[in-house]
């Protein structure tokens, strides 16, 4: 069982019961609906659905992680596609414009020789003249063909777009509905941003974890308030290379990654990270070092995208990324114990502290499990944050909250009844791991668990049991 887990975007090429079922049996933990490309409910629904019923039936914990397409701008012309050539003079807003777009925007203060990308990048103009508020006139920087429904990105143009579109509203309202266990918000800009979003919830008395896509440069200037407002973090390194250059992906990445730690905020590493198996059945190498390096920065998940939503070979792309993961995993357990504890960890309360002397006694007693009894899964997640080496199951009576946990580092989830006392929960968790022959008569496990049992954020408790 790998530590680091896996999402899948699905797509026409995965969201059918069948491949669903494969891609769980590969190594999928969560699956991503991506909402940029799903417009109609009752296909949100029967995706929803079947991924529920599926992972049921194969009796596995798998969580549904709904993203937001939050302000994307995207070529909405009438054409299907449109030729350019290096210096074209091409007209883009509002109206008849050239290339229309999908937000009506207005220009203002914008400078000329401003760039402005389409399909992420593939195809870059330079802002030429301001003809009116609503339109402008660019000109092409190099040769290419504009395919109706792609992006456009505006670089360090400050725009005025709302957080949420209506689009994004509503289907807001059909996560709720249908249950998802996670979203994310793309395009975030800043800590308010999560604002909105929490108010939906709230006023249909919902609470779930929000993420926030970073990949605009607003956001990369304000990482640590960002991270500490929202609930995790995926670096969006698609629109992020293209609002920032490519070079600038690595070091922001990394970045992102440290804060999260520090924050015990779980972070997602996306995009690109098996492109060239859309269309071919092999890595390459540079995408198989990007998983390894994901995995060595202790992410809680990697990403596909375009791979198994409508690539040519998503169940190889979840199998290669999978054995990627477990090769690398091997071999810093050889030589790190993992990290054994994390340093950075900004804000120490009792849980947190717990779980860091939970996973010290774990190491130097090199116990190879950990039992967290979870009510909301917070401590789980906090116990997750110090990597340890050993296996950690979290335990809930919550179903909804081992969905939830799916999603983050070495958390592996299994349903247990509520308990009417300390004394009872620790028979029943010796009885779960010796009929599941998790450990061995004489081997030692660590507990933590809130006492009184059943309330939850109340961890106070550390044990270490021994196997009769
Ligand atoms: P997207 O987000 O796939 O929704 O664009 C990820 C990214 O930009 O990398
Ligand atoms: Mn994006």
């Amino acid at each position: 069982m790998n530590k680091t887990k896996i999402i899948a975007t699905l797509g026409p090429k995965s969201d059918k019961s069948k491949e669903i079922g494969r891609l769980i049996a590969n190594g999928v933990n969560v699956f991503r609906l991506n909402m940029s490309h799903i417009n109609d409910y009752l296909e949100l629904k029967r995706i929803v659905e079947t991924i529920r019923k599926t992972s049921n039936d194969l009796d596995r914990h798998v969580g549904v992680l709904m993203d937001i397409a939050g302000p994307k701008i995207r070529v909405k012309s009438d054409f299907k596609q449109l030729k350019v050539k290096k210096g074209d003079l091409l007209t883009i807003g509002s109206g008849n414009s050239d290339l229309k777009i999908t937000l009506n925007l207005s220009f203002q203060n914008i400078k000329i020789d401003s760039r402005i990308k389409v399909d992420d990048g593939k195809i870059s103009f330079s802002v030429n003249k301001v003809i009116t508020k609503r339109r402008l006139e660019i000109k092409a920087l190099n040769d290419g063909v504009i395919q109706q429904g792609k992006g456009v990105n505006f670089p360090n143009i400050k725009l005025d777009v709302p957080v949420l579109t209506k689009k994004d509203i509503k289907d807001i309202k059909a996560g709720i509905r249908l249950d998802v266990d996670w979203f994310a918000l793309s395009f975030v800009r800043s800590k308010s941003d999560i604002k909105p979003f929490k108010k939906i919830l709230k006023d249909n008395k919902c609470v779930k974890p929000i993420i926030a896509k970073i990949e605009k440069p607003e956001a990369v200037k304000k990482l640590d308030s960002i991270i500490e407002s929202f609930d995790g973090v995926l670096v969006a390194r698609g629109d992020l290379a293209v609002e920032m250059g490519y070079g600038s992906v690595p070091i922001i990445q990394k970045r992102i990654t440290y804060l999260c730690h520090k924050y015990g905020k779980p972070v997602i590493l996306a995009t690109q990270m098996l492109e060239s198996m859309i269309y071919n059945d092999t890595p390459t190498r540079a995408e198989v070092n990007d998983i390894a390096v994901a995995v060595e920065q202790g992410c809680d998940a990697v990403m596909l995208s375009a791979e198994t939503s409508v690539g040519k070979f998503p169940i190889e792309s979840v199998r290669i990324m999978s054995k990627v993961i477990s090769n690398m995993e091997q071999e810093i357990s050889n030589f790190s114990n993992f990290k054994g504890t994390n340093p950075l960890i900004a804000k120490i309360d009792t849980q947190v502290s717990m779980c860091h002397s939970a996973s010290n006694i774990t190491s130097e007693l090199n116990a190879k499990l950990i039992i967290a009894m979870t009510e909301s899964g917070s401590s789980a997640i906090s116990m997750s944050l110090f990597r340890p080496s050993a296996r950690i199951i979290a335990m809930s009576p919550n179903e909804s909250v081992s969905k939830k946990l799916s999603l983050i580092w070495g958390l592996e989830t299994e349903y247990i009844k509520d308990f009417k006392s300390t004394d009872e929960m620790i028979l029943s968790v010796n009885k779960f791991i010796k009929e599941n022959k998790i450990l061995r008569k004489n081997d030692q496990f660590i507990l933590i668990a809130g006492v009184p049992v059943g309330v939850s954020g109340t961890t106070n408790m550390i044990r270490v049991e021994t196997i009769k």
